[in-house]
């Protein structure tokens, strides 16, 4: 699917589920429930695709409103963080800042919460493994500065269609585990600096989930033994009940990582920033990482009505979240003796808008305001709008009759009160 073609699809997404859940629910006839005229399909449609922004950061933001249609469609616990992403203002904040970004072509909202999910989040997630790639890349050359040779390893294990993403969760910890308190891997630690450890999960229609670790380690030259961590993995596979013949062919991959790159992409493959990581790292890939992952089976959902992967997202993003399970991590020490500030930030932290000094506040919206815009599952083309300046943004909410924008948001206290508990997170 094209730019030009997917983004007049997305818009109004959102009413269309309204109203096909609710013509189906009541068993009335599709004629009944065809849509009145709308402004919005109106005013956003010719905005969006004149301004263009990158096609990335269009698609996130469009998969993230639709991924919200999910989880309402789904009666997904309120609780859930990544339900709130992008939607919900901040506690101390009255509304949201509607800013203009003179370096980019789209503008920013202010005091809007983020859920800071780096494997399963379309906006968190790219933008988390963005920030979490250079850190990496940057500790590869200083490793490498060091003395130290770079490896990428990768673990798996075999599963089946049918089987539980949390199960096989449980399993992968358990091997993990055995293999890290093993004699051997407190030798091999004696002679290594340290190593990154990314999680990614895809997911295929023969083999179902397939949760699977790749670890970026530095060791000193000539002693890293590859034969004896397989052999650690494979025994940890027997301990759990996962030892096949084709575990012992394909469950332990081991490649050397010779430039930044390649550094990069042990960030970039565990997140959904899929196409990008796969070209960058695709000569150290293995075939233990092919499969669709969160971002591409929400995009299959979406732009196939593919319900099948709709289902398995969702199931993947519970166990993803309860699990609390990360896309990246360090071990103990290495950000210390590579010299990077030993405090890591938190995905939340990264995920956050922040502001810079180039950016131009051009006014507030009430919550009731932004109740109206996501209503209507157009945030990204408020931001595009935002370019154009406050006349343009004033013009685009008269478009759906939402107003114009606020100077003062102390003026909010009015409206927050009343919609505290819907639209603050
Ligand atoms: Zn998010």
């Amino acid at each position: 699917m094209t730019q030009a073609e997917f983004l007049p699809a997305c818009v109004g997404f959102g009413r269309r589920f309204e109203r096909a859940g609710s013509a189906e629910g009541r068993g009335a006839p599709a004629a009944e429930a065809a849509p009145l005229g709308n402004n919005a399909d109106l005013v956003a449609a010719p905005d969006i695709l004149a301004l263009l922004p990158p096609c990335g950061t269009v698609t996130a933001w469009m998969m993230r409103a639709y991924a919200r249609e999910i989880f309402t469609r789904g009666c997904v616990t309120p609780r859930l963080r990544m339900r709130w992403c992008g939607s919900k203002i901040s506690k101390r904040e009255f509304g949201v800042e509607v800013y203009r970004r003179p370096t980019l072509s789209y503008g920013r909202l202010g005091g809007v919460c983020v859920c800071g999910q780096s494997l399963c989040c379309p906006v968190c997630a790219p933008r988390i493994a963005a920030f979490r790639a250079a850190e990496v890349a940057e500790c590869f050359k200083r490793a490498a500065s060091m003395g130290y040779e770079a490896r990428l390893v990768t673990f798996t294990m075999p599963h089946s269609l049918g089987e539980n993403l949390d199960v096989l969760l449980e399993l992968q910890r358990r091997a993990w585990a055995i293999v890290a308190h093993s004699r051997s891997a407190s030798k091999r630690r004696r002679y290594s600096l340290g190593y990154h450890l990314g999680n990614e999960i895809t997911w295929g229609n023969s083999n179902g989930w397939h949760p699977h670790k790749h670890q970026l380690r530095y060791d000193k030259p000539g002693t890293y033994c590859a034969e004896s961590d397989r052999a650690d993995w494979l025994s940890a596979l027997d301990n759990i009940g996962r030892k096949t013949a084709g575990a012992e062919r394909r469950a332990f991959d081991c490649g050397t990582v010779g430039d930044e790159a390649g550094a990069r992409y042990v960030a970039k493959l565990a997140t959904s920033v899929e196409a990008q990581g796969r070209a960058v790292g695709s000569e150290i890939a293995s075939a233990a990482t092919k499969g669709r992952n969160f971002n591409s089976l929400l995009r299959s959902s979406f732009a196939d009505r593919d319900h099948g992967a709709t289902s398995t997202w969702l199931e993947g993003v519970l166990v993803v979240t309860s699990a609390k399970l990360a896309s990246v991590r360090w071990s103990r020490g290495l950000r210390s003796v590579v010299g990077l500030s030993v405090e890591e930030p938190s995905d939340e932290a990264v995920a956050a808008e922040t502001v810079t000094e180039q950016d131009q506040l051009l006014g507030c919206l009430t919550p009731m305001q932004w109740a109206g815009i996501l209503r209507h599952s157009v945030e990204f083309h408020l931001c595009c709008a935002a370019q154009n300046g406050r006349s343009a943004v004033n013009s685009f909410l008269s478009g759906l009759e939402l107003g114009q924008l606020c100077d003062d948001p102390a003026s909010f206290h009015v409206y927050a009160g009343r919609w505290d508990k819907k639209l603050k997170c």
